[in-house]
């Protein structure tokens, strides 16, 4: 039987339905369970909080995609020593909508490393390289073509290339990428595979059955076991309630993003016994270097992050290429009046080159607004952690010089905002930089409900069965114990390959 997906407009009233799984969250984690689980013939339910989007919904104005595709506007940060930006979508597909494709296995030294931490008896590379297969060959990950890099992804290259760093093209689930630049705003093309594109597709034919625009507000259960999930649709972009639902399942799978499934968890009285669920919170932190070359570098044209040096991994940072909407990057020049309109007229000379850093010192902890689901993030950027960021500034800026740019904007307050040489920049090296002096960002979240293998110090098994109930899974960033030293989407869909496999041997 060919399944739906049902959008708020189709849900006119109160609503059950019973099956054999309910998977809460259409992301990377939770869009891979259910595929798997409907192709294996399982009777599943999709539930996602965000609405489906189509090619003819995306739009190319930043500010505008923001507000349409991400949660609180894209107004979410930490609170803390430094307030960080952090982004989530609200789509059918979730992240993997809105993010670059990017597609990295972690290096065998960092699952080795969760392996000893943490106590994961199966989560070594050779456990998981079954799954990253399966996943690739189902995203079709691929390394970026030359043909559709454009300049400022090339310049990276070369930059590297003088300084001896090794640097590559990045491998993404993409297929015929056109290299339009707009992987942040929504894929026009659709060549990017993201999760409603390349996996729900494929679930819905196998029988499953989405409710998108359906929020979860919490997870039934009876003594050690789950019965199902219950909550209430929500209108699209405004979050008004509308219709009751409740769904009956045998398992339940929750995927709802790393600072949404703890509290998820909490609410419904699930969290369990170790006191780790929604502690170990952990970002990426990110910082970018805008550099400027004599030669237009025409930014528009390229994949949005073509190009990346994994050469920097064990000192904790790895550097990449990036794109966005002009007016998104824009946020980052300095001046006013016309220095800041002069500015704005050297984008088209730009490229933006950013770093991402593993802060294993530096973690935190989701909380519930009082009586909601949103989450309050307490979270601390570690001195330690920071010599890390002022590093991967520094190397960014030898790139840009080995490239050939004429100057760079560093982003970090209390420097000068414009360095045009290598002497001039040495002083990311060697000035004191506090947390809030940078401009950092952090879509990377993970950790909330890590995996450990004594139950009484994680959440969930390696296996994402949860302590607290004997048909819980998690599948989501959450079950990550700590930094996976490169994006984590791809060790995230590993994983959750793994976790419908155990799904399936519970029912
Ligand atoms: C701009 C950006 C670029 C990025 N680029 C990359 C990249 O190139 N490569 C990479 O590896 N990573 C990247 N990331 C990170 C990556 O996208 C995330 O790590 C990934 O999406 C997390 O997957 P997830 O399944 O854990 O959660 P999510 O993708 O957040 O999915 C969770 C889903 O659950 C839904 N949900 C939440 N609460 C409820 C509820 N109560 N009921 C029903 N549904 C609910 C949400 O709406 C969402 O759709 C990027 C992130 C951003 C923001
Ligand atoms: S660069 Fe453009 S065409 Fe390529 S995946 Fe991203 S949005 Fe799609």
């Amino acid at each position: 039987m060919s399944g739906f997906v049902r959008t708020f407009d189709e849900h006119l009233r109160n609503f059950v339905d019973r099956c054999d799984v309910a998977v809460v969250g259409s992301g990377p984690g939770g869009a891979v369970v259910a595929w798997q689980l409907a192709e294996a013939g399982y009777d599943v339910v999709l539930l996602e909080e965000g609405p489906p989007f189509q090619p003819e919904d995306f739009v190319t104005d930043g500010s505008a995609a923001i507000g349409r595709l991400l949660r609180d506007d894209g107004l979410r940060t930490t609170r803390g020593n430094l307030r960080m930006p952090t982004m989530q979508a609200i789509a059918l597909g979730g992240g993997s909508l809105v993010n670059s494709a990017i597609c990295v296995r972690p290096p065998a030294s960092t699952l080795a490393g969760w392996a000893e931490e943490f106590e994961l008896g199966v989560t070594g590379p050779e456990d998981l390289a079954p799954h990253f297969d399966a996943i690739e060959a189902a995203l079709g990950v691929e390394a970026t073509p030359d043909a559709v890099q454009g300049r400022r992804n090339l310049l990276f290259r070369d930059g590297c290339r003088a300084l001896g760093i090794a640097a590559e093209p990045i491998r993404r689930n993409v297929r015929a990428c056109q290299g339009s630049g707009e992987c942040f705003t929504g894929c026009r093309a659709r060549a990017k595979q993201s999760t409603d594109v390349a996996l729900v597709p494929r679930a819905v034919a196998a029988g499953a059955r989405v409710y998108a625009s359906a929020r979860v507000g919490q997870v039934l259960s009876h003594g050690r076991r789950v019965t199902g999930v219950g909550g209430r649709t929500v209108r699209p972009l405004c979050g008004e309630s509308g219709a009751a639902f409740r769904v009956e399942a045998r398992a339940v799978v929750l995927a709802a993003g790393c600072l949404a499934t703890p509290l998820l968890l909490e609410r419904s009285g699930l969290a369990g016994a170790s006191g780790e669920c929604g502690r170990n919170l952990q970002f990426h932190p990110g910082v970018a270097v805008m550099g400027i070359f004599d030669d237009p570098t025409e930014p528009v044209f390229g994949a949005t992050q073509g190009y990346h040096s994994l050469a920097f991994l064990d000192r904790g940072y790895k550097l990449e290429t990036l794109w966005g909407p002009p007016g998104v990057m824009a946020v980052r020049l300095p001046g006013q009046g016309l220095a800041y309109k002069e500015n704005l007229a050297r984008i088209k000379n730009a490229a933006i080159w950013d770093a991402i850093a593993s802060c294993n010192r530096s973690h935190g902890r989701v909380r519930a607004k009082r009586g909601s689901l949103d989450p309050l993030l307490d979270w601390n950027l570690d001195h330690r952690d920071l010599p890390i960021l002022s590093e991967a500034l520094w190397t960014l800026a030898r790139i840009f010089f080995a490239a050939g740019a004429r100057t760079i904007l560093p982003g970090v307050a209390g420097l000068p905002d414009e360095m045009r040489s290598l002497d001039e920049a040495r002083v990311l090296r060697t000035a004191p930089i506090r947390p809030q002096d940078l401009l950092c960002s952090g879509n990377h979240v993970f950790g909330t409900t890590r995996m450990h293998g004594d139950p009484r110090r994680g959440v969930a098994d390696e296996f994402g069965r949860c302590h607290a109930a004997e048909n819980l899974f998690v599948a989501d960033t959450g079950l990550l114990p700590r930094s996976p030293a490169v994006n984590p989407m791809l060790v995230t869909m590993a994983l959750a390959h793994r976790v419908a496999g155990a799904v399936a041997a519970a029912l």
